[in-house]
């Protein structure tokens, strides 16, 4: 059970790395400034909650990943896919029974998994919401989806709670830290909270699912992935490729355009650091959105297929064995899910 108590936590909010030190539980307004960095008051919002096929295939399954997308964010990368999201403007506010009912549906439909997405600013009431949630019978695993620029403080309130870590990797240089998520100092916390979130999960497990209970759309993102994606194929697949982690840590990296030497850097970093004792997601499906991206004009256009190639090559000729890799058109907006407050 959770100690912690979600008023003291919201009245300095110190969650992520922007430490705002703001009184969150006097605000109302989503995505007022005069809030925190992440635009949000200390009430849930959640933007969709459903089964979601468009992860990882070990975390997606045949089945669905029952994903909670949380309003707001601390980071508000400027190419963010997730844009309205990022800015709090869409969502539905709820309390922490009504999250634990969320959890509890998702699991009644057959998920593989209760999947947090960009959750950091709102860890203090998700604890209590699996605390219950757990008290009723929730046993799948816990995915902690995250752009990765929380505390370590924050990070060991999760001890115990998360199963699967899923953290994004965005820059090894500052220099395109600052210039897209204003977060010059990304890198060494991202690494840094890495390394405790392996400390917490330790290497994966994965476990082949129970038979199938619900198939996933056509356009699934997970079709994309290749399926000669994951290197090492012995510990994960079974025959009917269904295989799902239970524990350990995935990172992913989203390649960026003109980003293919930051590429490198990240990967040669978590490979030379934990080898295949983690898994690395290496992303090609980068969407620009132009309305966004005035001023940034180096980012309006999709990755080609010869940057992504290189990046690839380079991962092999490291010896990465643990990763999953993308094919055929996924800088595809349709890609990205809408949300209108689906099952919340
Ligand atoms: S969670 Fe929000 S309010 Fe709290 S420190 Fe981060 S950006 Fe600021």
């Amino acid at each position: 059970m959770s100690d912690l108590s979600p008023i003291s936590a919201y009245q300095n909010c110190r969650l992520c790395h922007r430490k705002c030190g703001v009184n969150r539980t006097t605000q109302t307004d989503v995505g007022t400034p005069s809030i925190g960095y992440c635009g949000m008051p200390d009430a849930l919002w959640v933007a969709r909650a459903a089964l979601h096929y468009w992860e990882e295939p070990c975390i997606s399954g045949e089945v669905g990943s029952g994903t909670v997308f949380f309003s707001g964010c601390s980071l508000r990368c400027v190419y963010c896919q997730n844009h309205s999201i990022a800015l709090g403007l869409s969502g539905k506010r709820i309390d922490t029974g009504r999250l634990t009912e969320i959890f509890l549906e998702l699991a009644a439909q057959g998920a593989a998994n209760i999947n947090l997405v960009t959750p950091t600013h709102y860890v203090p009431s998700i604890l209590p919401a699996l605390d219950a949630a757990k008290a009723q019978g929730l046993t799948l695993p816990i995915v902690y989806n995250t752009g990765n620029y929380e505390t370590l403080d924050t990070l060991k309130m999760l001890e115990g709670y998360v199963d699967i870590y899923l953290p994004d990797f965005k820059y090894w240089d500052a220099a395109l830290a600052r210039r897209y998520s204003n977060a010059p100092d990304y890198t060494k916390h991202a690494a840094e909270n890495i390394a405790e979130m392996f400390r917490q999960v330790g290497t994966p497990v994965f476990a082949a699912h129970s038979p199938l209970t619900s198939e996933p759309p056509d356009a699934a993102l997970s079709d994309s992935y290749s399926t000669d994606c994951h290197f090492n194929t012995e510990p994960m697949l079974t025959e009917s490729e269904t295989a799902l982690m239970k524990r350990g840590v995935i990172v992913r990296h989203l390649m960026l355009p003109g980003g293919l030497d930051d590429s490198k850097q990240i990967l040669r970093y978590l490979y030379e650091t934990y080898g295949d004792n983690i898994f690395l997601s290496i992303m090609n499906q980068y969407t620009p959105l132009p309305a966004q991206l005035n001023g940034y004009p180096e980012l309006n256009r999709r990755i080609t297929d010869a940057e992504y190639e290189e990046l690839i090559d380079f991962a092999i000729d490291l010896g990465i064995e643990n990763a999953f890799i993308q094919e055929g058109e996924t800088a595809e907006e349709s890609f990205i899910p809408s949300f209108h407050a689906e099952g919340v």
